[in-house]
């Protein structure tokens, strides 16, 4: 079992001007490996720290990966702090120098002095080329363990950590297999609670995700073969599909339109929203089967559209009874063979509040659903809601 600790390095990282995207792509390569991540460590360009924090990881993983701090500036410190933590002393690689040196000659320049720094090396580190850079990385042993540095851009890191660093890992016989199921209309507690007992097991692990279409369930499984770990996932995604299938609309890549699109199997859709604002349209726009759509708030419109004067007086446009004679409204009066209608309150004693309605030639039903959230928030969770609706 290989123990691994990220240290991403750089002052905007740690004031939050940029966001950590390497050490989320490092963490999701490591767990794809089966290699276990204990610790995610973000540090300012500091020579005294990074150093303490290298020792300090070296201390408790096997493999320790630096992201960024190779650059040729004073506030570049990657290097220094390594050979600090490990006891030794840099020293310009005539290799690299040359191959720098090269490339700077290729684009007609020479080489400024302060890059020479970015060709330094300690005895036990290995130089890791740099395609699409001027910092090559480092792979040190040192001890039985490892310790990476890469360089910040993402690009040059992404290429060499599977080019130059993967290969070099004593990585553990490993297979990863996981299936994701989406959900909808099942709030995240409700889906622990469901999957209680399953949600504390390690392999395979169940985790609970909630996303804008809902609450999505990942069952991973890992062994030393594929072959394995299907095998092991099987029964347990078995037992997730049952617990969860009143509320499943789709797997993997699925999505929540492409999944309605399976369900109108060719027949057309019409839509008629009021107070979402065109939230199910747009989510809706790459739906062949989507046909007409009426997005308004305006009362004598929506009249004209189904909605009876008497309910929008006796129970008001955020209602259950407007939402089935809106979707109602949108086949008759839209001509598609199956309406959808969502009515939305976003102000006032209805806020949060939104109705959504399914009519076909079978028959129709509603859900009313009732959120806290601002005014985007209830659109876009009504909109989904809908959306769910039209299959389930
Ligand atoms: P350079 O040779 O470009 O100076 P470097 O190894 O010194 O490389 P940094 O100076 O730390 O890297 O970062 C260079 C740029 O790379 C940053 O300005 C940022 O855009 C990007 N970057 C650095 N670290 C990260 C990170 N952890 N996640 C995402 N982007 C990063
Ligand atoms: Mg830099």
């Amino acid at each position: 079992m290989l123990l691994a600790e990220i240290i991403s390095v750089g002052t905007e990282l740690l004031f939050g001007e940029i966001v950590d995207s390497n050490a989320a792509f490092l963490a999701r390569e490591l767990g794809a490996r089966g290699v276990i991540l204990h610790r995610k460590t973000v540090l300012g360009d500091n020579l005294g720290r990074v150093s303490e924090a290298v020792k300090v990881a070296l201390s408790r993983a096997d493999l320790v990966i630096l992201g960024g701090g190779l650059g040729p500036t004073d506030d570049d410190l990657t290097r220094e702090s390594i050979a600090d933590a490990l006891g030794e002393t840099p020293a310009e690689d005539p290799a690299l120098l040359a191959w720098l040196e090269g490339l700077y000659a290729a684009r007609g320049r020479e080489m400024p002095q302060i890059n020479r720094k970015q060709t330094w090396l300690i005895p036990s580190a290995e130089a890791l080329p740099n395609p699409v850079g001027t910092a090559p990385g480092w792979f040190v042993r040192t001890g039985g363990k490892f310790v990476v540095a890469l360089p910040g851009p993402p690009r040059e890191m992404q290429r060499m950590w599977r080019e130059q660093v993967l290969p070099r890992l004593p990585l553990p016989d490993h297979a990863l297999v996981s299936t994701t199921i989406h959900t909808q209309g099942i709030g995240e507690s409700n889906v622990a609670e469901l999957l209680a007992g399953l949600t504390q097991k390690a392999n395979p692990s169940v985790g609970t995700y909630a996303r804008k279409t809902g609450v999505d369930v990942r069952v991973a499984a890992s062994a030393g073969t594929e072959a394995e770990a299907r095998a092991l996932l099987a029964p347990v995604l078995e037992t997730v599909r049952a617990a969860l299938s009143r509320w499943t609309w789709g797997e993997d890549a699925q999505t929540l339109a492409g999944a309605l699109g399976t369900a109108l199997s060719g027949r057309s859709l019409g839509v008629i929203e009021a107070g979402s604002a065109g939230g199910l349209c747009s989510l809706l726009a790459d739906e062949p089967g989507f046909l007409d759509a009426a997005v308004t708030q305006d009362h004598a419109r929506l009249i004209t559209l189904g909605l009876t004067p008497v309910t929008l007086r006796d129970a008001g446009l955020v209602s259950e009874a407007a939402a089935l004679e809106l979707a109602a409204g949108a086949r008759e009066h839209l001509g598609a063979d199956v309406g959808l209608a969502v009515v939305v309150g976003v102000t006032g004693e209805h806020a949060g509040q939104a109705y959504a309605a399914i009519e076909n030639e079978k028959g129709r039903k509603a859900v009313g659903i009732n959120w806290p959230g601002d005014a985007a928030q209830v659109r876009e969770r009504a909109a989904v809601t809908a959306l769910a609706l039209a299959y389930r």
